[in-house]
Parts: C-alpha cells; sequence; structure tokens
C-alpha cells in the first residue's frame, strides 16, 4: 500500500453493520479503482483504536446494545473525532447518526450520551418507521432523488449546529415532523438510508469521494446496472 492508496475506514463492522452496510465502504473503493485510484478499508474492530489518519470514514446501523458498544469504543478512541475535525468525510448510517449526537435514548427510554460530533439528539417515536425511503436533496452537489430503506424506531432532531440532508418526499426520515431526512454537518453526512446508500446513490458516493481525494469533480462512470437499480428502486 503505498502513499498514494486512498484508506477507507469501516468503523467497527463488528457492531455497527446492519443491511450489509459495509457495502458503503466497497462502493467507495470499487468507484475509486474503476477510475484508477488505489484504494483500501482499513476495519477497525472492537479491541482497536480507532486511527485518525484514514481519507474517510463510513459508518453503519445497529441495534441498542451494539450501539452502546460502539459508542463507548468511539468515547475512548476519539480518532473519528479528530479526523472529521481535520475534514475527512465521515458518512454515518441510521443507528451511526444517534451515536455521533449529542445523545440518544434507547427503546427502553434509557439516556445514553453520544460523541458529540454532531448537533443532534434521538428519542424512541411511538410507531418505528419502516419501508422505502425517498428524498430531495438539500446538500449541495447533489442534484438526483436519495433512495433508501429505513428501519429505526428514534426520531432524530436537530440542533442548530447541523441541518437536513435532504426533504422526504416518500417515507419518514428523521421522523421528528420537520420534514427532514438526515443530516450533515461539516464534513460528517448522516442519513437513515440503508441499501447500501452508496450502492443506491452514486452521486453521494462521488460527493464523500471528490472531499476525501480534494478534487472538485470525478470523471463520471457509466454503470447501466446501478442506473437500473435506481430505476427499480424508486419504482418499488
Ligand atoms: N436502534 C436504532 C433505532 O431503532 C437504530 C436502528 C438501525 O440502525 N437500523 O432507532
Amino acid at each position: 500500500m503505498g502513499d498514494s492508496t486512498v484508506r477507507i475506514g469501516l468503523v467497527l463492522p463488528d457492531v455497527m453493520g446492519t443491511y450489509g452496510d459495509g457495502g458503503n465502504a466497497l462502493v467507495l473503493r470499487q468507484r475509486l479503482r474503476m477510475r484508477g485510484y488505489d484504494a483500501e478499508i482499513v476495519e477497525i474492530t472492537l479491541p482497536e483504536p480507532v486511527p485518525n489518519s484514514l481519507d474517510i470514514y463510513t459508518l453503519g446501523g445497529a441495534e441498542d446494545s451494539a450501539q452502546r458498544l460502539a459508542t463507548r469504543h468511539l468515547q475512548r478512541y476519539p480518532g473519528l473525532q479528530e479526523a472529521a475535525a481535520k475534514g475527512a468525510p465521515v458518512l454515518a448510517i441510521c443507528a451511526a447518526i444517534q451515536v455521533l449526537g449529542n445523545w440518544y435514548e434507547t427503546s427502553s427510554g434509557e439516556r445514553v450520551d453520544g460523541v458529540g460530533l454532531i448537533d443532534v439528539t434521538t428519542s424512541p417515536q411511538a410507531k418505528r418507521a419502516i419501508g422505502e425511503v425517498t428524498t430531495s436533496p438539500m446538500l449541495a452537489g447533489l442534484t438526483a432523488a436519495l433512495t433508501g430503506f429505513e428501519n429505526h424506531r428514534g426520531g432524530t432532531k436537530l440542533g442548530p449546529e447541523a441541518t437536513g440532508l435532504a426533504r422526504v418526499t416518500r417515507g419518514v426520515g428523521n421522523g421528528v415532523g420537520d420534514g427532514l431526512e438526515g443530516v450533515v454537518q461539516g464534513s460528517v453526512i448522516g442519513t437513515y438510508m440503508h441499501g447500501p446508500a452508496l450502492a443506491r446513490n452514486p452521486e453521494l458516493a462521488d460527493l464523500l469521494l471528490t472531499r476525501a481525494l480534494g478534487v472538485d469533480t470525478l470523471e463520471p462512470l457509466n454503470l447501466p446496472e446501478v442506473d437500473q437499480l435506481r430505476r427499480e428502486r424508486l419504482r418499488a
């Protein structure tokens, strides 16, 4: 692995990775390799400290007890927070939004302090949000509808430092009545979309990659199978 290798951190896939969220790291690696970049996935599992030197980080969803283990680990080893402060892009899926926030309440109503990287709080809602979610992006650089599968009971409220990723056109999203899905703060992008999110939303994958590489644009990839997947999912 040379100095020019792009290193993608897959953070705690042993506890945070429901619905194939680890696939997001594979998508990033593949889209880099197809454009001629060297790219590797660095898996950081529970006993290991989180390095602050990687180029981009992804974290997946989890259920309550796994989510709590991950929270404690990230508080103990703040490499992710240090990397985000330096501008490294971070993609947080579902429970990872909750973990990276100020606090979240578990489904039994217990409040757990989060990592404090993003200005959000999460409380369980009366009804679990489950099904397809489609949104219209609010983040500059994204133009196409976003699509994913959501399954969460937590509803996430944004504080003044955070903004929404998108407006919900179908499904629930953050679930607190503001019509928003996901969160953006600094270099962190969070979403409730599983799928994996980046397989379904190549524009989001490339936005993260331009930031990781420090380039304005990337050569487009012509992948009819990805277009077909999107058409199917948006029709579903
Ligand atoms: N346990 C969290 C919730 O239900 C997150 C679930 C998930 O990551 N799929 O809100």
